[in-house]
């Protein structure tokens, strides 16, 4: 796929043909009200993708920022990309397209740009039962709703390459975006070179190294185990590049993804660090700079998504202790 560089028109063309910027505000764990002023900052800041998930619920919220945002002329709904994802009981047979529906919905949005299977599993509504329900399954249910024309392009999250391969050997519309966890202390060779050699785009999850995942808290109040992992935001070489390029360690590690040919959604609600995520257009790492920033060697994924463990579909299982 083609890019070009350059602020707000900095974009990834997919297999499709649709242009997906190459930066987009994450919103997972955003409030609905931090979201609502963080949406509107990024957009005047020169974000044109927003990030979401119905598991988000903040899907509402941002509706509301975009609907404000296109009254008030700032921009218009065909420059905006939005992407929003399936959580897992959507991932259940015959249960994909009223997910999309919902989420427009709320979205109060004809169409997303993106709509993402955002595990490789399905599960019961309340998630106390796997539902086996095999990745190829789940992925005629995306080649069913990309084919409503309800979503201009559509792909995986946290899927691995051999379901993605499954998936691809259908034969039906092909995975336009794989997203995953990626950065410094996570690089995730392997599966770029894949997706590349797929012509399937890969968007960078956690490209900062997802410092407020820790402070994650599930609807029942309950905190997840997070093991202890290296700072990416810290990283000596990082530290030492952002002091050379007068930058920030926060700008070398999204730009190191980009540089990457990847797409990055860093997480903000703080108008100051929007605007610092976006403004990386200036600077660019050189190879040999990326070399030497993997020089570590670390290799550490931080969300293994414990809950798909047993699952006949859990993407990471081989990577489970
Ligand atoms: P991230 O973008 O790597 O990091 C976000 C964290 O870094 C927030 O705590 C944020 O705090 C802080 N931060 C932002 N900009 C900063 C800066 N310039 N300097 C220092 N700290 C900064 O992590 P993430 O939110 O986990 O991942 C990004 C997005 O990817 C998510 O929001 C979500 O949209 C998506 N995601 C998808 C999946 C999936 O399963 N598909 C999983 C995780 C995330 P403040 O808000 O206080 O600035």
């Amino acid at each position: 796929f083609q890019r070009i560089m350059s602020s707000s028109s900095a974009a990834i063309t997919l297999s499709n043909g649709v242009k997906m910027p190459v930066i987009g505000l994450g919103t997972w764990q955003s409030s609905p009200a931090e979201v609502i002023a963080a949406v509107k900052a990024s957009v005047k800041a020169g974000y044109r993708l927003i990030d979401t998930a119905a598991v988000y619920q903040n899907e509402e919220a941002i509706g509301t920022a975009i609907k404000e945002l296109v009254e008030e002329g700032v921009v218009k709904r065909e420059e905006l990309f939005v992407t929003t994802k399936a959580w897992t009981h959507e991932l259940a047979p015959g249960k994909l397209e009223g997910g999309l529906r919902a989420s427009l919905k709320k979205l109060q949005l004809e169409y997303v740009d993106l709509y993402l299977a955002h595990m490789p599993t399905a599960f019961n509504d309340d998630m106390s039962q796997h539902v086996a329900s095999p990745v190829e399954d789940v992925w005629r249910q995306f080649d069913a709703v990309y084919k409503t024309g309800l979503a201009k392009s559509v792909g995986v999250s946290n899927w691995n390459n051999e379901q993605i391969g499954r998936a691809l050997a259908l034969g039906l519309t092909p995975i336009h975006n794989s997203q995953v966890e990626l950065h410094l202390y996570f690089p995730q060779h392997e599966h770029v070179d894949f997706c590349k050699a797929h012509n399937i785009s890969v968007t960078s999850y956690a490209t900062l190294g997802s410092p407020g995942r820790v402070n994650f808290t599930l609807p029942t109040g309950q905190k997840l185990d997070w093991a202890p992992a290296p700072s990416d935001l810290e990283d000596k070489n990082v530290v030492a590049l952002a002091e050379k390029n007068k930058k920030t360690p926060a700008q070398v590690l999204l730009r190191y993804a980009l540089d990457r040919g990847l797409a990055i959604i860093p997480k903000s609600v703080n108008i100051s660090r929007i605007e610092e995520n976006f403004n990386v257009f200036d600077f660019t790492i050189s190879q040999e700079g990326i070399a030497k920033l993997e020089e570590s060697k670390i290799s550490q994924r931080l969300f293994l998504q414990d809950f798909m463990a047993g699952h006949p579909e859990d993407a990471f299982a081989n990577e489970r202790k």
